[in-house]
């Protein structure tokens, strides 16, 4: 049986994504295939973190963008474990797959790589796309070069290309940090240079589609706004606020309470 390693980290409130994430990938995600997770979080708990097929690793919370940006040494350090399963793939923690995703969604043994274009900017033309503009940058794109711009929140492949990525991408970030460089958008845009002129899978937007966008595709697989859970400043942020916070949960609670 083909076996399925998932990442996903959750650091500081994010945490808050994880069980529902799991329960609709449990049932959407690649059905009849064995899966395991591996989490990354500072999380005491987790919903079913004592099933063995959930694999929680201690995680502290970096502060942004380090959280998102430090994914891939975050992955290396647990390569022993991820080199055992046939395929590997990342999801930002407030991902959801709705629809049944089957092995259609797998990169073949040519393209050894999958992601998936960024839903926002489908249509638009490339001198659009948000490259890294600096040279300096081992992220950095010549204008021009570039016909998808590819999203960071969802991508994986065969293990043996995945972790060749993690290693290229995070010596690349370790080079532009040493000069002080922090590429535009973190590791979406290292991951968009790395991809460039590579023959691999690249999905559209249903397959990451923004939730409540009204853009043209059925979703299999949905991005939560984040305006709903508290938005993106309170998400990142590692700052306590006791009656802020617990506002922001109640109200989370009574959207759930009511089905929304
Ligand atoms: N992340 C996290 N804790 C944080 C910030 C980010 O765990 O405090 C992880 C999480 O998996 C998230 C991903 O990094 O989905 C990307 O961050 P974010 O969603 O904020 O970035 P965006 O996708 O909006 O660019």
């Amino acid at each position: 049986m083909m076996r399925i390693g998932i990442l996903y980290i959750c650091t500081g409130k994010y945490s808050m994504f994880w069980k529902d994430f799991f329960l609709k990938a449990e049932k959407n995600f690649l059905p009849g295939m064995h899966k395991e997770y591996f989490v990354f979080t500072d999380a005491k708990r987790l919903y079913s973190d004592k099933i063995p097929r959930i694999h929680k690793k201690y995680q502290e919370k970096l502060g942004w963008p380090f959280d998102t940006l430090k994914r891939f040494e975050m992955f290396l350090k647990v390569e022993s474990e991820l080199e055992k399963f046939d395929y590997l793939f990342f999801f930002n923690a407030n991902m959801r797959v709705v629809e049944t995703v089957d092995e259609s969604f797998l990169p073949s043994k040519e393209e050894g790589l999958l992601a998936v274009e960024h839903a926002w900017l489908h249509d638009a033309s490339p001198t659009e796309f948000p490259l890294e503009t600096n040279p300096q940058s081992k992220a950095y794109i010549e204008p021009g070069m570039v016909t998808h711009y590819l999203m960071g929140g969802l991508n994986g492949g065969i293990s043996r290309c995945y972790l060749q990525l993690f290693k290229d991408i995070n010596r690349n970030i370790y080079e532009d940090l040493s000069k002080n460089i922090i590429a535009i958008w973190h590791d979406e845009s290292h991951l968009n240079k790395y991809l460039l002129g590579k023959k691999v899978k690249i999905l559209g937007p249903e397959y990451g589609y923004p939730q409540g966008s009204g853009l043209p595709f059925k979703p299999k697989i949905i991005i939560l706004e984040k305006n709903w859970y508290g938005g993106h400043a309170w998400l990142r942020s590692d700052k306590k606020d006791l009656i802020g916070d617990n506002l922001i949960y109640l109200k989370l609670f009574i959207k759930k309470l009511l089905g929304r």
